[in-house]
């Protein structure tokens, strides 16, 4: 017998397909440029954080109580903004898009079901599955990182999934789907369909959103978060929009007061600065499409990109890009393709870091 000290994890009695697993996450590293996450950049403006300050020492008066369960005022804020005709029914909040994707599995995947996604995608979309002992099923995008309707019906037709992810914008290629794309795939699939439109507000303009098809098909889920463009990821707060019936499934797995009163709180100040918030969105924008061009003049493949960060490369040696980049300061992300990396969008001042270190490392 050994001593506590001892114990290690595969001592413990985990879950068999837990197993010799690695905990997901970015390193967070505390280097003066980070470019690895895709945060917004711009911190929250001083009329945020007063409000922010007045509303938590409101609430905190009110912490002995729990907080409200269905957090029906977020809800409605979160529904105003959105539009189509949207209401607190139709619009659900957790704490963060993962949890939000993590109740739908638990109420909609299981054991002996299926998740179907189309890879290169978010990672923890197959973690969220395994995680909730779904299978995963790996589908596949084109080389230019798009979906093939075609293909992907025929993906869907062949493994009948209870549950098929789409992201739009990509993560980490950018890539926007067309409405038609994900409009087939909804026809087509026997179960769910979630479109995780995490990067929806740095799309380029005249992008549609899947929140178009709401009104036409019960069985879609649209995902969204206040981590990028709201600016707003420490709060962790993540939502989505869907058929009435598909929240009620939703209430039943959930914890009961998971959305704490200062969660809450500090989301419904942010929606009331959206304005501001928002106001990022267009120098991002810009800045990104400045990266794309910069990189593509340097000779390097750019991904063309309706979100918040680049994807580039090739690299045959992409690890020893990455650490040149760190040792100067900046830190991107290893992700995606095996010769390509990732760069969040910053400030203008960041970006002209990572370009003067990315030369210096080539
Ligand atoms: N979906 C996608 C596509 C993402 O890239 C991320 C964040 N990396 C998330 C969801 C989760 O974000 P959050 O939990 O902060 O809402």
């Amino acid at each position: 017998s050994s001593s506590v000290g001892e114990v290690s994890l595969a001592d413990l009695p985990i879950r068999a397909d837990l197993r010799g697993r690695s905990p997901y996450g970015a390193p967070q590293i505390d280097v003066p440029v980070r470019l690895n996450t895709n945060e917004n950049p711009y911190p929250p403006p001083p009329g945020l954080v007063e409000d922010l300050a007045e509303a938590v020492r409101r609430d905190a008066a009110g912490l002995n109580r729990y907080p409200d369960r269905d957090a029906l005022a977020l809800r409605a804020d979160l529904a105003a903004y959105l539009g189509h005709g949207l209401d607190s029914a139709r619009v659900w909040a957790a704490n963060g898009s993962n949890e939000v994707l993590q109740q739908i599995l638990q109420a909609f995947g299981g054991p002996g079901r299926t998740a179907l996604g189309f890879e290169p995608s978010y990672s923890m979309h197959p973690i969220i599955t395994t995680g909730c002992s779904t299978e995963w099923i790996s589908g596949a995008r084109e080389d230019d990182f798009g979906l093939d309707p075609g293909k992907a019906i025929a993906a869907i037709e062949e493994h009948r999934p209870d549950l098929v992810f789409l992201t739009s914008p990509n993560n980490p290629t950018g890539t926007a789907l067309p409405p038609a794309t994900i409009a087939a795939v909804v026809e087509a699939a026997p179960g769910m369909v979630v479109v995780d439109e995490a990067y929806f507000e740095f799309a380029r303009s005249g992008t549609p959103s899947a929140l178009t098809l709401l009104p036409e098909h019960p069985r879609l889920i649209v995902t969204r978060t206040m981590s990028k463009a709201f600016a707003m990821a420490g709060t962790r707060l993540g939502y989505l929009a869907a058929h009435p019936a598909v929240i009620e499934a939703l209430l039943l797995v959930r914890l009961p007061y998971h959305l704490s009163t200062l969660t809450q709180a500090a989301a419904r100040v942010a929606l009331a600065h959206r304005e501001a918030l928002l106001g990022t969105v267009d120098e991002l924008r810009a800045e990104r499409d400045r990266t794309v061009a910069w990189l593509r003049g340097k000779g390097l493949k750019a991904a063309d990109s309706d979100a918040n960060f680049v994807l580039f490369g090739e690299f045959p040696q992409r690890r020893a890009v990455w650490e040149g980049l760190l040792a100067r300061g900046v830190l991107i992300r290893e992700v995606g393709p095996p010769e390509w990396l990732r760069v969040s969008i910053g400030t203008g001042d960041e970006m002209a870091a990572f370009r003067a270190a990315l030369e210096a490392v080539l």
